[in-house]
């Protein structure tokens, strides 16, 4: 059984991923870019606490659509602000749209 290195109770006890989800409030605004293309952008993730890119996997496989994840950053090709925030909402986060 895996052990939280940070509050020591086993990984299913562990709420700690959870708090760190609840302290962060993660930024959703649509961008738009050269030729009408429009990308969502969630930013303000904290990459010490949270996996990017295992939550840019959930996150596009919701919206079924293609995306990217780097330097706190995600961005989803098209316009899925609703959908996104729902997700994270629904993750524990605290989101703010733009
Ligand atoms: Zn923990």
């Amino acid at each position: 059984m895996a052990i939280c290195p940070v509050c020591g109770l086993p990984d299913e006890l562990c709420m700690c991923a959870q708090i760190a989800r609840e302290q962060q409030t993660v930024r959703i605004s649509i961008d738009s870019r050269r030729y009408g293309k429009t990308v969502t952008v969630i930013d303000g993730i904290d990459e010490n606490d949270i996996d990017i890119n295992d939550l840019a996997k959930q996150l596009k496989n919701k919206c079924a659509a293609g995306g990217t994840a780097k330097d706190g950053r995600i961005e989803l090709q098209g316009d899925h602000k609703k959908k996104v925030k729902a997700v994270l909402e629904d993750m524990g986060f605290t989101t703010e749209s733009k």
